[in-house]
């Protein structure tokens, strides 16, 4: 198995001259010089960060150690202080990313790059890519990419970079025209949305692509259902990676090497941590909790310690693949989209997912929790196939009842089943936006 092409282009950004062998002591040493050259840079240049740091004085972080007591910055910090963590002037400011999402304060979230720093997310997908695709191939990129440096066009310029012909397709919106996309080009990769891709190989009109059409599939979100996967390498018989970014990570974050068994990092610009998501103190080893990243390169509007939200693990073994580089397993969801349920249970739209997208027939669905006289109900909204209602409708509460995850909620009468309703196929959303549980019992 070829090795994540990440390992040779990270060396080549980390290791010092006279050094040929990238080890994890040479990444750790880097990564902690960055450090605290990115902690002096925001006390010295970010307003939020001058303040928010006071109480470290000027020798800033001695030790990592130092380094893991620093306050966290949050989602509310980024979209309630905006501009006050920016570490440049506005002018060489590139672009703006807005993020309309559902914050405590109802602002937007913006996230500001300067040049050099949508160039390193080039740079990264320039490498990250070579994991799939080689020089002469096409890639149909399911992704906005209409705006200058959105992310389907740094993409793009990555891949023309490397040999490879980029096709800009966007967010699905017409199956058929996105089916006769793929078939207009020979053993294509895809990179798309989960839910989407899902339904170009799962819906009716499907049957148009050949198995073994498309050569590989790329998965890029904040969270790929292992089912989605497993189905879309079952339907097309290709290789099915994910890739993890966030538009903070300044939208690419990590891929999968070949081994297909999480993500490795753009360890030159991100140091990640996981910490306890109650608590906030670092987990032990292989132990899950919240994602945690510090950019170490990033100019514009570099972030320190900044939560993410979402719940993964380092996986503590090492890679197939035989990098030295870290794996961080495929994310489990989202802390947020994660309701409390009664008796100490929990319920989630990743634990809804690897439920219900083994169905055939099953191309998306919205869930949403009331409670009724201290009853708590699940409703779904199942969008599927063609003519699938009644098999899919028989089923369901048959596997809801059986799935590992969510069964006890049943059992123990913590929840019970409501309205199932249909839409039509067609109904489509973009499938940017996050999946989430609606929590309508309060
Ligand atoms: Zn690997």
């Amino acid at each position: 198995m070829n090795k994540t092409p990440l390992e040779t282009w990270i060396a080549g950004q980390v290791l010092p001259v006279g050094e040929a062998v990238l080890t994890p002591q040479l990444l750790e040493q880097y990564q902690f010089r960055k450090l605290q050259e990115v902690v002096s840079n925001v006390m010295h240049n970010s307003p939020f960060y001058r303040r928010l740091f006071a109480g470290i004085g000027e020798r800033g972080v001695d030790d990592l150690a130092a380094f893991k007591r620093l306050p966290f910055t949050t989602p509310d910090d980024v979209r309630e202080q905006g501009m006050r963590l920016l570490c440049t002037s506005q002018d060489e400011i590139e672009r703006i990313v807005t993020l309309q999402t559902s914050g405590t304060t109802g602002a937007a979230k913006r996230l500001f790059f300067t040049a050099a720093d949508l160039e390193l997310t080039v740079d990264f997908f320039r490498h990250g890519m070579q994991t799939m695709v080689e020089r002469g191939r096409t890639v149909i990129i399911f992704l906005p990419g209409a705006l200058p440096d959105s992310v389907g066009d740094l993409l793009s310029r990555a891949l023309a970079d490397i040999g490879v012909t980029p096709v800009v397709h966007g967010p699905v919106r017409d199956y058929a025209a996105a089916r006769a996309e793929i078939l207009r080009h020979e053993s294509p990769c895809l990179v798309g949305i989960p839910t989407q891709i899902l339904a170009l190989a799962r819906g009716t009109g499907s049957e148009v692509i050949p198995h073994g059409w498309v050569s590989s599939v790329l998965l890029s979100t904040d969270y790929v259902p292992a089912a989605i996967k497993a189905e879309l390498e079952r339907l097309w018989g290709c290789h099915v990676l994910g890739h993890y970014g966030l538009t903070e990570t300044g939208l690419g974050g990590g891929v999968e090497c070949l081994a297909g068994d999480g993500y490795h990092l753009r360890e030159a610009d991100l140091y990640t941590e996981i910490v306890d998501p109650d608590t906030g103190q670092p987990v032990a080893e292989g132990v899950s909790g919240e994602v945690v990243f510090t950019t170490l390169t990033r100019q514009g509007m570099p972030l320190v310690r900044y939560r993410t939200g979402d719940l993964a693990r380092i996986l503590p073994e090492p890679c197939p693949c035989g990098t030295v580089l870290k794996r961080l397993e495929r994310v489990q969801g989202r802390i947020a989209a994660t309701l409390t349920m009664q008796q100490g249970m929990s319920l989630s739209m990743s634990m809804l997912d690897e439920a219900l997208f083994p169905m055939a027939g099953v191309l998306n669905f919205t869930a949403e929790v009331t409670r009724t006289e201290d009853q708590d109900q699940l409703h779904l909204c199942l969008q599927v196939c063609e003519g699938e209602e009644e098999r899919v409708a028989r089923k369901v509460v048959s596997i809801l009842f059986h799935a590992e995850q969510i069964a006890p909620l049943f059992l123990q009468r913590v929840l019970t089943v409501g309205s199932i309703t249909f839409s039509v196929e067609g109904w489509l959303t973009t499938g940017v936006g996050k999946r989430r549980i609606k929590d309508n019992r309060f």
